[in-house]
């Protein structure tokens, strides 16, 4: 069956008719199984008007009645977690307990923002000069909007819908025309949870619409989450337009592997840090850079695993690893690792590609695939491969594999695995990434912590989640007052 994605607006499921339609394409099966509408710039018009209107009733609302309907929506989540997750396994590939497990962590964003009257708090101070007093508040900035990739279509619509509307403001998401299905899904549950029309709208789309809500005056904030090329086209577009950005971007995110490090523990985390949702995860591990004696072990080992995973439709019972999104992006991968063969840059110690899964003949399945010996300088070693394939480098000392992991444009993270203390500080301290794990293969943030990528992997100043997402969805008032008591009636 291929279901109808609509638009979600002024509290209405559209059918934006005059848009073109895109075919939603389930990964393992290479079959259609919905089709998606591109919203045209007049009904993105529609949009943010109608978030406006919305939005000079929302942020009067008090900020105890608007975090209700968050709390509701939670329970629809956890309720329809099952549900949800099977979408996302079927239009994204991804097993299905790794479907689960991105719902949980975009559910954890809901609990924290329905802390937002703690959060949402200024501060004040009396009489900073006689009978003058001076206030902070945090004021709503209007209509706000994220746009968002397909490799986390339940979590990363989260990671910002939940403060910006619990701080007051309007919020349009326009996620990925690759995996629509998973907010239609959402915007039913947000559908029953109370919130006002207007408050929370879905436009789907691609390149066009985009364009259409970053030159929209009335949008005042957007959140991005995608490839480095795009988040800076966006965070340029969108700052030149004088509005809020904060673009999260690609990554290459290398992992240190001390001889001291527990050789089991680390080869299991790294397998499912590299391998996990086929490698098509921001906070990937992608390249392992061994330290001394630990090449010999960690190499052994990781091929071993890597060799021995299941591949397979993620909701067959044992798959521990699905497909690529698409068979463009598995035709890219393999170029790559070709490539970086042909050139002398990288042997390959177990290769993926050329294998298929029995039963899913049609589906975009590449092997996990280990690169011996890369070149820290070549092509390969700098390019965000996007797929079950890590790269391993070796390296005399920490001081070395700290080198190599600076070397990198990228930011978004840098693990190290060890047993000892120092040489864990020396990393947490000098590596130059914005989430650092220590004996932790994918460093992702809590909720409650900002998700702090760095260098070309963000653009702009405040990230996604917990107070930073507090501080990007509010703009500041500083009131200063005089009330001589000489004006007052004497009671
Ligand atoms: P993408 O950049 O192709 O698309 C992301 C979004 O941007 C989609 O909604 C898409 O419709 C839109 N878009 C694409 N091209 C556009 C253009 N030219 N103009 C305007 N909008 C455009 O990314 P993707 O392939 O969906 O996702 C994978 C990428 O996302 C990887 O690079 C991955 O590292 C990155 N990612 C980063 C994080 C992070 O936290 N830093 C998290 C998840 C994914």
């Amino acid at each position: 069956m291929v279901t109808k994605i609509l638009d979600y607006i002024d509290g209405q499921w559209t059918d934006a008719r005059a848009g073109d339609q895109l075919n939603v394409v389930n990964p393992a099966y290479g079959a259609v199984i919905g089709e998606v509408v591109m919203t045209p710039q007049s009904v993105v018009g529609q949009a943010v008007e109608a978030g406006h209107a919305a939005f000079l009733e929302w942020r009067r609302v008090p900020v105890g009645e608007r975090i209700q309907p968050l709390f509701k929506l939670k329970a629809l989540l956890d309720e329809h977690l099952d549900e949800i997750a099977r979408v996302i396994t079927n239009e994204c590939g991804k097993t299905y307990a790794e479907s689960v497990g991105e719902l949980r962590r975009g559910i954890e964003n809901v609990e924290v923002a329905c802390g937002i009257p703690s959060l949402i708090q200024g501060y004040n101070n009396e009489d900073i000069a006689s009978g003058i007093d001076e206030h902070m508040f945090r004021q709503p900035l209007g209509v706000t909007v994220a746009i968002t990739p397909f490799n986390f279509p339940g979590m990363i619509p989260l990671w910002f819908l939940p403060y910006a509307v619990a701080c007051g403001n309007a919020f349009i998401l326009k996620p990925s025309e690759k995996v629509p299905m998973t907010s239609a899904k959402l915007f039913e549950l947000i559908a029953q949870s109370g919130f006002p029309k207007g408050v929370i709208q879905l436009v789907n789309g691609s390149k066009e619409t985009v364009d259409a809500l970053l030159d929209h005056p009335q949008v005042r904030a957007v959140s991005f989450v995608g490839s480095t090329p795009v988040a800076k086209y966006i965070y340029s577009r969108a700052t030149a337009n004088g509005k809020r950005a904060q673009c999260q971007g690609g990554a290459k995110n290398p992992v240190v592997i001390m001889p001291d490090a527990d050789m089991d523990m680390t080869t299991r985390i790294m397998a499912d840090s590299a391998f996990g949702c086929a490698g098509q995860r921001c906070l990937a591990a992608s390249v392992a850079i061994t330290v001394g004696d630990a090449r010999r072990t960690f190499s052994e080992q990781i091929a071993d695993a890597a060799a021995g995973r299941v591949v397979g439709y993620g909701l067959d019972d044992g798959v521990q690893m699905g497909p690529v999104i698409t068979a463009e992006s598995k035709t890219r991968i393999e170029g790559i690792i070709a490539k970086g063969e042909q050139s002398g840059a990288a042997s390959v110690l177990v290769d993926g590609r050329g294998r298929g899964v029995s039963g899913y003949e049609d589906g975009y399945f590449l092997f996990p695939t280990v690169l011996d010996n890369v070149d820290p300088k070549s092509e390969i070693a700098n390019t965000e491969i996007f797929g079950p394939v890590l790269s391993l480098m070796h390296a005399q000392t920490v001081d070395d594999a700290i080198a190599l992991v600076n070397d990198r444009a990228y930011g978004n993270m840098a693990c190290i695995f060890t047993a000892s203390g120092a040489v864990a500080r020396q990393f947490r301290n000098e590596a130059d990434a914005g989430n650092v794990g220590i004996n932790i293969g994918v460093a992702a943030p809590m909720a409650f912590f900002p998700f702090s990528g760095w260098n070309d992997s963000f653009f702009g100043d405040l990230h996604g989640q917990g107070r930073h997402g507090v501080e990007f969805y509010t703009q500041t008032k500083v009131v200063v007052e005089r009330w001589p008591r000489e004006w007052s009636r004497q009671f």
